[in-house]
């Protein structure tokens, strides 16, 4: 019998039977690698550990330790999903069942509806199948036979036909459900350990809303129950935090259907925390060296055109305003508006930097279905600055654009970030414009801004824009999740498009750097991270009510305007909740409104000129006179303190 050469990760190499499978030789090494193994790379592709190798082979057993070993394992409990569908619901048709980043789905095509109870039902019977041990069958079909097989599922055949070579792989869980897949698997049901559904969505087969309407079942899936429990844990946290229901809750901003899909209406309380977010940002621009400018939100259509972005971004703007004219445009973005101030006369070398900066909203034209909250709106203001100066100042320029970015953070109450330098591919193509030096300039200046700063950076080389590199900061949340905030862009197409230009030292004229930058990038989806980063308990100084005054009974209304009348003449804002009604409901609604201080005042309070300070988060804080609780919440507030 003829043999095939296995060479391990390791270089060594081991000689073994034809038909000898992945697992075999994961079982040969040791049996705690077998029992961990889901998965085999053979020659670079994945491969079914129960799949015989065909050839001589680098072979690599991956564990749940590998990242790729987590997709193989959540698309093989899609199987699961499909094959518990077809049990229960043996007329239901078949679309596709991919991993993807939180879990995975499968669509089906069925007349009526799932309802959350088939869910469970779904659910149980894969337990079912999974208790069942049943084994991922490899099995390989001639195109012409496969599609006499698949005849009553017609999606499956439609994808046989476009894509399936003369012979295919399927994939057999049990009797009734076998799949058009290249697979790879894990071994057997057996193998999965801990998922769970988790909704039904509506879907297009292929995502086109032309095609038939398919139900998705999504689901997520762990190699061990405590991975998973953390993650639906932090599913229910997230749903807390969602800035949607918080934004009704707390009556902070709304989405009107009257006025159109995108666009953010900011109620009283939103409003007042959208001026506390924009004073502070206009305050830091002359603070910083910035100077604050205010451009049209409609402009010609012939500064569109020549600042590229009729040929390149016309999808994402909205359409043109005929005026008796011209036609004219909303803007998607500020840029060539703070470019015409730039280049509204001639400057000197002795003026550079300049840096204006703007609180401009734009409009974009985002999908219908695709917009989320203040995540993703059509109409959105940016804290938009461009910075114009000479190759020598660019270092110092993007070491003060960081530093200013880190403040944002700190100031808002995030500790933990990191930052993501783009890069071009070093000439490889001819995808980006401009020449070597400058991307070697400007790349350089990115990086050493860094160092100098000590930031945490990663490097994504060819993931720059066409005309300059960046950087990216991500913060982290509450919840450990992800977000990008700041950006820092440097540009040389735009300053070539409009001639832009400064007299140097040499007299001569020369073209200026330019660098767009953006801390709280959008104002509307900042607000947003900070409503779900705080579940809407915004330390003091952001609070829309910062304290809410609560007289016991009417006799001490007369106190309580008093209290109420200091408070606000010591800057702080609050309310005066008169209702009768019985005190401890007033503090649960003060604690519902997630208001920072509650000051309960009765009898004793009103003798004494006191408050009984309750807090939201430490509770009964006892009774303070009044003048030293306005010293210590003004000293709050002046420090911007983000814990309490
Ligand atoms: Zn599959
Ligand atoms: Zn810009």
């Amino acid at each position: 019998m003829s043999s095939l050469q296995v060479t391990l990760p390791d270089g060594s190499v081991q000689s073994v039977a034809q038909g000898t499978r992945p697992m075999d030789v994961a079982r040969s090494i040791s049996p705690r690698l077998a029992d961990d193994a889901v998965v085999a790379r053979v020659n670079g592709d994945l491969w079914d550990l129960t799949r015989p190798l065909e050839s001589d082979s680098r072979l690599q057993i991956l564990t749940t330790k590998n990242p790729e070993s987590l997709e193989v394992y959540r698309h093989s409990t899609a199987h699961l999903l499909a094959a518990a569908v077809l049990e229960l619901f043996p007329e239901t048709k078949l679309g596709i069942g991919p991993p993807i980043e939180t879990g995975f789905y499968y669509d089906f095509q069925r007349a009526t509806p799932f309802t959350p109870e088939d869910l469970q039902k779904i659910e149980e019977r894969m337990w079912e199948i999974q208790a069942r041990d049943l084994a991922y069958e490899r099995k390989y079909t001639a195109k012409g036979e496969g599609l006499k097989l698949y005849a009553d599922q017609p999606m499956k055949v439609q994808l046989i036909t476009e894509r399936a070579g003369d012979v295919f792989s399927e994939y057999k869980l049990g009797p009734h459900f076998i799949d058009f897949c290249r697979g790879p698997h894990v071994p057997s049901t057996k193998r999965i350990k801990a998922f769970k559904l988790l909704s039904i969505a509506g879907a297009y087969w292929k995502g086109d809303e032309k095609n038939a309407q398919l139900q998705r079942i999504y689901g997520t899936a762990f190699f061990n129950k405590k991975e998973l429990e953390d993650y639906l844990n932090k599913l229910e946290e997230a749903k807390k935090r969602d800035h949607r229901k918080l934004g009704q809750e707390l009556d902070l901003f709304s989405i009107q259907d009257l006025a159109g899909p995108g666009l953010i209406f900011f109620h009283p309380k939103g409003g007042i925390i959208r001026k506390l977010i924009e004073d502070w940002m206009r305050d830091q621009y002359l603070a910083r060296g910035y100077s604050l400018v205010y451009t049209p939100h409609v402009m010609r259509e012939d500064l569109w055109r020549t600042s590229g972005h009729l040929k390149n971004y016309a999808e994402n703007m909205f359409s043109g305003i005929e005026l008796d004219d011209a036609a004219y445009r909303l803007k998607p973005m500020n840029c060539p508006g703070h470019i015409l101030i730039y280049a509204d006369k001639l400057r000197s070398y002795r003026e550079l930097p300049v840096r204006l900066g703007e609180l401009g909203t734009v409009y974009r034209y985002e999908r219908s279905g695709v917009m989320h909250g203040l995540m993703r709106v059509r109409g959105f203001t940016q804290d938009d600055a461009h910075i114009f100066c000479t190759p020598e100042q660019i270092e110092d320029e993007i070491v003060n654009c960081l530093e200013f970015a880190i403040d944002v953070l700190k100031t808002f109450g995030f500790e933990d970030y990191e930052a993501e330098l783009s890069t071009w591919d070093g000439g490889a193509s001819s995808k980006y414009e401009g020449a070597a030096e400058l991307w070697t300039l400007a790349e350089d200046a990115l990086k050493r801004a860094t160092e100098r700063l000590g930031l945490r950076v990663t490097v994504i080389p060819d993931e720059a824009a066409f005309y300059g590199p960046k950087i990216d900061m991500k913060l982290l949340d509450a919840l450990g999740r992800k977000w990008q905030l700041s950006t820092v862009q440097f540009d040389w197409n735009l300053p070539a498009k409009f001639h832009l230009e400064y007299v140097a030292e040499d007299g001569k004229r020369h073209q200026p750097m330019m660098v767009h930058r953006a801390l709280y990038g959008s104002v509307e989806r900042f607000f947003g991270i900070l409503i779900e980063h705080y579940a809407g308990a915004f330390p003091v100084w952001l609070a829309p009510v910062q304290t809410v005054v609560l007289p016991i009974t009417d006799r001490q209304l007369e106190y309580a305007k008093n209290v109420q009348a200091r408070l606000e003449q010591a800057g702080l804002r609050s309310h005066l909740d008169d209702r009768k009604e019985k005190v401890n409901l007033k503090i649960r609604d003060a604690q519902m409104q997630k208001v920072p201080y509650m000051l309960v005042v009765g009898d004793r309070e009103a003798e004494s000129g006191s408050v009984s300070v309750r807090h939201r988060k430490h509770g009964d804080l006892g009774a303070k006179p009044l003048d030293q609780f306005v010293e210590e919440v003004r000293g709050l507030v002046a420090s911007k303190n983000v814990t309490e």
